[in-house]
């Protein structure tokens, strides 16, 4: 029997939260602090050493020997440098465990070694490191013994942001003023801070170490570059919540308690609809915590994994023909006395606050669709979004019915009278109790879906931060709150105007609502009639990063530049290049060194049978016709596999970021696609004693 241990117990334990600065910071630094977390007053460099030094008491009782500030720049993951807490040693050769305030508050990374996107071309290498005391520093216990970690955002010398997690702090600083503008217009006082909170559903895949090592696609490029589909796919749906295994179970507990221990929120784990899929969801949290804890969550599935023996894929398409992995991203504004902007209540068409609140988000995710599109864009979720999977790459708008009812009434006769109550689920059993319904079903096609009273975005990669799109959110709503807000607070007729903006919000963006089948090609085609943009591949989308509309919406809230934005469409394109010329690559040597080789043998020994066949006397034309199959195959590989090498090298030699990318999503990938087709098809007839990797139906089915 495994190790028991209560929850409650180990929740938190390793992270600095507030009960232990309460219980360890003299009061008025506490206080301080609190200010600090608020945002209401700057911590001073004093408080900042009496921090630092709890921090660090704190830590080495708990084993730590090192420190490290911990960030998000725009690799994707994220990036740490340990420092032990050793002093120079004294006369008598004893050393002293120190940690200053100045070192709790800023580091100096080289920002040349990360991604600036030309940032770095214009201003200094140095970087800096600055704590974010809105997320609480936690100790991390692994294999190179306790680290404490401190989050921070990560800028250069100028004070650009180099990171995810500045803008998504500057982002909530935009929705925070504008939305306490909105409730301020409906006669609130009280609230004093609004706060995005977020809850992201992460998706996985579990495949056998041993078997992974196997497979240098899978190490290389993170997902499965050849491989022919099993006998057995997803088909017969019988993963999808299915009962967990016992090998996936003791992984799935100590990465919760692990989780646990970090105050992540682990709540939720299941099968998901492909085999070896899984997903894992947190309770929501305030916006920048959940971002931490998601990075936090990713690198513990890997870690937890690998002393399972497993590796944990979070590619969003590890496997051709089978589901890929996304990440739900709710989200919801909170105030700080517990209102949600986005509870909708049991009569919503006499929720003036939340039809205005809804008609903002509408005119937001209408007017930048291109942005939200860009936001969930990774070289992986390429295979998800426009490629004949969920979500479809167009953004629109799930309300359900009962909200789609109150805004039609609007915009049809000027008034809402009525919201359809939800009616009660007879199960017709008499041992089952009869329940309440919800007002409204399901959409599970809607890349952007009212779920009650917060919108789930669903295009997120699984693999990718939620940050991007965070950010994309808070600002574009908060622009919406902005104009509104300017309208309304000089209007001599308060309800009048809000009636008047509700009916022409929804009357001039009811366009991105669609509450049918997202999948469907109809939709495609009704999309592009209502003129809604679908941008099928990630090459396409990241322009959307700098159009007027987009300097304008971010420069004027402070979020980014015009030269942050165009740092990131250079890291961007530079980052699917980079990605497509490591698959490219990897398929060059796997099917170099591995398959060719491995059918040449296999075409030996069916020429030798044929040989000794016909030799002996006997009809051989069975094994002769398999092995000229084979040839021909192996001849179209070989071909391929030339073309494959000269457009790879072509790529590598254009210097233009976007026509580089272009190129490889164009040129490179179709040469990828040529020389998998020959190589899956071998796999179907070659002896799977000379096939020199595990396949599909290994990987999947035999966890
Ligand atoms: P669903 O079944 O609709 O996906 P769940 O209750 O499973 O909903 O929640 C999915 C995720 O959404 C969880 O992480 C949950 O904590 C989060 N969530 C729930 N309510 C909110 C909210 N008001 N704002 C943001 N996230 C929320
Ligand atoms: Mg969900």
């Amino acid at each position: 029997m495994s190790e028991i241990f209560n929850v409650a117990d180990i929740f938190g334990q390793n992270v600095f939260n507030d009960a232990v600065m309460r219980a360890r910071l003299p009061k008025n630094v506490y206080k301080n602090l609190k200010l600090a977390i608020s945002g209401e007053k700057e911590l001073v460099l004093a408080d900042a050493d009496v921090i630092a030094n709890a921090m660090k008491d704190w830590a080495i009782e708990k084993g730590a020997t090192h420190y490290t500030h911990w960030f998000q720049p725009l690799t994707g993951t994220t990036a740490e440098k340990h420092d032990s807490f050793i002093s120079a040693p004294k006369e008598d050769g004893k050393i002293l465990m120190e940690f200053s305030g100045k070192e709790l508050i800023k580091g100096e990374p080289d920002a040349s070694s990360f991604p600036s996107g030309g940032l770095r071309a214009t201003f200094e290498a140095r970087g800096y490191t600055a704590w974010d005391c809105t997320s609480p520093a936690f100790i991390r216990e692994d294999a190179t013994g306790a680290t404490l970690c401190i989050p921070t955002a990560f800028c250069s010398y100028t004070g650009e942001a180099l990171d995810q997690k500045t803008p998504l702090l500057r982002s909530m600083d935009a929705i925070n003023e504008q939305s306490l503008r909105i409730l301020r217009l409906f006669g609130n006082t009280t609230s004093k801070k609004v706060t995005p909170s977020v809850g992201a559903e992460q998706e996985y895949f579990i495949v056998d170490r041993a078997k992974y090592l196997q497979r240098k696609d899978l190490i290389f490029s993170g997902r499965t570059l050849f491989g022919a589909m099993p006998p057995k796919g997803q088909e017969l749906e019988d993963h999808y919540f299915g009962a967990i295994r016992d090998r996936i179970g003791s992984f799935m507990k100590d990465v919760n308690k692990e989780l646990w221990k970090l105050g992540v929120t682990a709540k939720t784990q299941h099968n998901e609809v492909a085999p070896a899929q899984h997903e894992l969801a947190p309770i929501y949290a305030q916006c920048n915590t959940a971002t931490d804890n998601n990075q936090l969550t990713m690198e513990l599935l890997k870690k937890v994994a690998y002393r399972h023996n497993l590796v944990c894929l979070l590619h969003e398409k590890p496997f051709d023909g089978v589901n890929g992995s996304g990440k739900h991203n709710n989200w919801s504004l909170t105030s700080d006395d517990g209102i949600n902007l986005l509870e909708p209540g049991k009569t919503p068409h006499e929720n003036i606050q939340f039809l205005l609140v809804l008609g903002a988000v509408m005119k937001a995710v209408d007017t930048h669709a291109d942005l939200l599109r860009e936001s969930a864009s990774d070289v992986g979720n390429d295979h998800r979004l426009g490629a004949n999977e969920a979500p479809p790459a167009i953004i629109s708008m799930f309300v359900g019915e009962q909200l789609e009812d109150v805004i039609e009434q609007l915009i049809d006769k000027g008034d809402a009278t009525s919201s359809i109550q939800k009616g009660k689920l007879k199960t017709g059993a008499s041992a089952l109790p009869d329940f309440n319904k919800d007002a409204t079903d399901r959409n599970r096609t809607s890349p952007f879906a009212f779920t009650g009273n917060k919108f789930e975005f669903r295009m997120v990669g699984s693999s990718d931060s939620i940050a991007p799109a965070n950010v994309v959110l808070n600002t574009i709503v908060a622009e919406s709150f902005r104009e509104i807000a300017d309208e309304l607070e000089k209007a001599d007729n308060f309800d009048m105007a809000c009636h008047d903006m509700i009916k022409k919000l929804f009357t001039n963006h009811h366009r991105i609502v669609f509450n049918g089948n997202g999948y469907s090609d109809d939709w495609i085609e009704e999309a592009e009639r209502r003129g809604l943009p679908n941008i099928t591949s990630m090459v396409d989308a990241i322009p959307a990063l700098i159009t007027d509309k987009a300097v304008k919406l971010f420069e004027s809230f402070g979020v980014f530049t015009k030269a942050e934005l165009e740092s990131r469409v250079e890291i961007q394109y530079e980052g699917y290049s980079k990605a497509i010329n490591i698959e490219a690559r990897t398929m060059i040597d796997v099917a170099g060194k591995q398959i060719i080789p491995a059918v040449i043998s296999y075409s030996t020994e069916l020429a030798n049978s044929v040989l000794a066949v016909s030799n002996a006397g006997a009809d051989a034309s069975a094994q002769k016709e398999l092995l000229n199959d084979v040839s021909a195959l192996l001849k179209d590989m070989k071909s391929a596999l030339a073309t494959l090498i000269d457009v790879t090298e072509k790529a590598g030699n254009i210097t233009d970021a976007s026509e580089q990318a272009k190129f490889y999503r164009d040129t490179v990938k179709t040469a990828m696609t040529q020389l998998r087709t020959p190589a899956d098809k071998l796999e179907m007839m070659v002896d799977k004693k000379f096939w020199p990797f595990p396949s599909y139906g290994d990987l999947m089915f035999e966890v």
